[in-house]
């Protein structure tokens, strides 16, 4: 259910109203819109309190909520969410544009692509330092050293720090040193995880799982969002079909439903969600087209020798002709790179 405030509704009637929610049982989520504030009442058996609340002071009346998550749907906040973190916006005009490589493999290379996304118009540095990989043989990442690496870099360039937190027991560290915190496909439907980064405070990115639907997805952030996080971006980095020419199948028209649905910005990794660098650009022109708040690309000095998806990541001049293009696209749906 949603309460619905009045406009000019006062804040001892919200606090009021809130009271009230909590009173019968249920979880008050108060979102204090630009135009008017509502309470969404979450837990079982809420609507048989809807006549109770509408008659409550400063109510402008009492309303379902439809979807099967709440505090993420368009129904609780109409207007967008914009998520800060350090450098990076994104969110309602403003296209986050979030670089880097797939894994931080040494001072070096992190450093130097850090130098170089910034130079082309990157407003956030990603960089694993843990890595989920399919192979338990496979590098792992630099763990905590990695995360070390990623500091040094944004203290010489400025640039917010976007790195994967795979355990729970792993949110502090990786907290301490974030300004993002990514939760991998692999993890979408880890929900202690999911609680965990909720707790922190700092923003998150959540990546949808290759099998998820939209409405799992939403429900994952939904978990985010009811541990007291606000700050969380959905991303679209597609699914797995029976096609074999990309690694994974980009699903653009997520955009504009998630767009429909919920308030949450949508950030969209071409690099994941087509495996294959000669594809990347275009695909993330047309995720800008399609309404993205935000881009994550994969970039490395030295793609052939990456030691982790070095197959779909961008070297510097290909990054550099990727944010020419989207900047073009940027401003033909109105977007500015933040
Ligand atoms: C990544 O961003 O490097 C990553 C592992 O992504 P995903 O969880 O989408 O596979
Ligand atoms: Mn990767």
């Amino acid at each position: 259910m949603i309460v619905v405030m009045k406009k000019g509704a006062t804040p001892q009637q919200i606090q009021h109203m809130i009271e009230r929610v909590e009173a019968l049982g249920l979880k008050s989520h108060p979102i204090y819109g630009t135009e008017r504030t509502v309470i969404a009442a979450i837990g079982e058996k809420r609507d048989e309190h809807r006549q109770s609340l509408e008659s409550g002071p400063g109510v402008a009346e009492v309303v379902p909520i439809l979807a099967p998550y709440k505090v993420a749907s368009r129904e609780v906040k109409p207007e967008p969410t914009v998520v800060r973190a350090g450098s990076l916006t994104v969110g309602n005009c403003n296209l986050g544009m979030i670089a880097g490589p797939c894994s931080v493999e040494n001072q070096e290379q992190t450093i130097s692509t850090a130098r170089a996304v910034k130079a082309a118009g990157a407003t956030a540095l990603r960089g694993g330092a843990f890595k989920p990989r399919t192979s338990p043989y496979s590098f792992q990442g630099l763990k905590e050293e990695g995360l070390k690496i990623l500091a040094d870099a944004r203290e010489e360039t400025g640039l917010a720090v976007v790195t994967e937190v795979m355990a729970a027991t792993d949110v502090a560290l990786v907290g301490r040193y974030a300004d993002v915190l990514q939760v991998g496909a692999r993890n979408m439907q880890n929900y202690r995880l999911l609680e965990e980064v909720g707790k922190e405070g700092k923003a998150v990115l959540l990546k949808r799982g290759p099998s998820a639907t939209m409405d799992e997805l939403l429900l994952a952030a939904e978990y985010v969002l009811n541990a007291g996080n606000p700050n969380v971006m959905l991303c679209e980095r597609d699914i797995r079909t029976f096609e074999s020419h990309v690694r994974f199948s980009l699903t653009l028209s997520s955009v504009p439903y998630l767009h429909e649905r919920t308030h949450l910005p949508v950030v969209v990794d071409p690099s994941h969600g087509t495996g294959h660098t000669n594809l990347v650009t275009r695909m993330a022109a047309a995720a800008v087209a399609a309404g993205a708040d935000g881009l994550m690309i994969e970039v490395h000095p030295d793609p052939e020798t990456a030691l982790s998806d070095g197959y779909q990541s961008l070297n510097f001049k290909q990054f550099e002709e990727l944010m020419q293009l989207c900047r073009k696209v940027a401003d033909a749906v109105g977007k500015k790179i933040a």
